[in-house]
């Protein structure tokens, strides 16, 4: 309950934001213009459209679709977040507009804050207390997050505030498996590998590490969507043997 009057603060907050730039624009300052070219277009002039990114975007939404739906709640919405982000990240790469941007990272953001928010509920099944403080810390970060993400000039902050947000979900993961004797390096270094690939094709942008972005797409999201899947069955496990409730107190 809490937690949606801090959501519904968030897009308050977020249209105040926004509201700001607009009255920035409305001033005699030089309007701000958004442009983000990732190493693709930069080869092409910078101009849009980005079409090996583009159309690998849509292996995101598939991969749910293919690997199968999570049964538990916050696992469901990390599902529906990817499956979501494929078809957003095909339009930014299409259009590299700031619609784009924010719809493909947006969803990015809720498919971490998802996927933590179901760590926190496997690594403090018996602490209520502390399992409301840390989904507020949670909730908090991505409502901080959002707010940083609405304004142009702070669009370069995303990777580094993405990333961050990613080391309590590597701990979480890495907690979790230690505990229930569950795999998780290989899945994590695919990711790895993924991002790797992407910022090897931003350092050095050449015909042929341009497609360092394509792999991103599809190694990136498939990591992690793995070890959504074999979590959530940890999940289901903890239900069945009544050591987690499926109540309210969870979800
Ligand atoms: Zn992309």
């Amino acid at each position: 309950m809490f937690s949606k009057y801090i959501l519904c603060f968030a897009f308050i907050a977020i249209s105040y934001a926004t509201s700001n730039t607009t009255y920035i624009n409305e001033t005699k300052e030089l309007p701000l213009l958004f442009e983000h070219n990732f190493c693709e277009s930069r080869l092409q002039n910078n101009e849009p459209p980005e079409l090996f990114n583009a159309y690998t975007s849509l292996a995101i939404t598939t991969y749910p679709f293919i690997m199968g739906f999570p049964k538990h709640l916050p696992f469901i919405n990390v599902a529906y977040a990817l499956a979501v982000n494929g078809f957003a990240s095909f339009y930014y790469h299409y259009h590299l507009n700031w619609i784009g941007k924010q719809a493909d990272e947006i969803s990015m953001i809720f498919a971490n804050y998802y996927g933590l928010h179901g760590l926190i509920i496997l690594t403090n099944q018996k602490n209520i207390k502390n399992k409301r403080f840390f989904q507020f810390l949670n909730i908090f970060y991505m409502y901080l997050f959002l707010i940083i993400n609405t304004i142009i000039k702070y669009d370069k902050f995303f990777p580094y505030l993405f990333s961050i947000y990613l080391l309590p979900t590597l701990y979480l993961i890495r907690k979790v498996a230690k505990k229930n004797n569950e795999h998780y390096i290989k899945y994590l270094l695919t990711s790895f590998v993924g991002a790797l690939c992407w910022i090897i094709s931003e350092i050095h942008c050449t015909k042929h590490t341009q497609y360092g972005h394509v792999l991103w797409h599809f190694l990136f999201p498939l990591g992690f969507y793995k070890i959504v899947l074999n979590y959530d069955l940890i999940l289901d496990r903890l239900i069945n043997y009544h050591l987690i409730s499926n109540s309210s107190d969870n979800f």
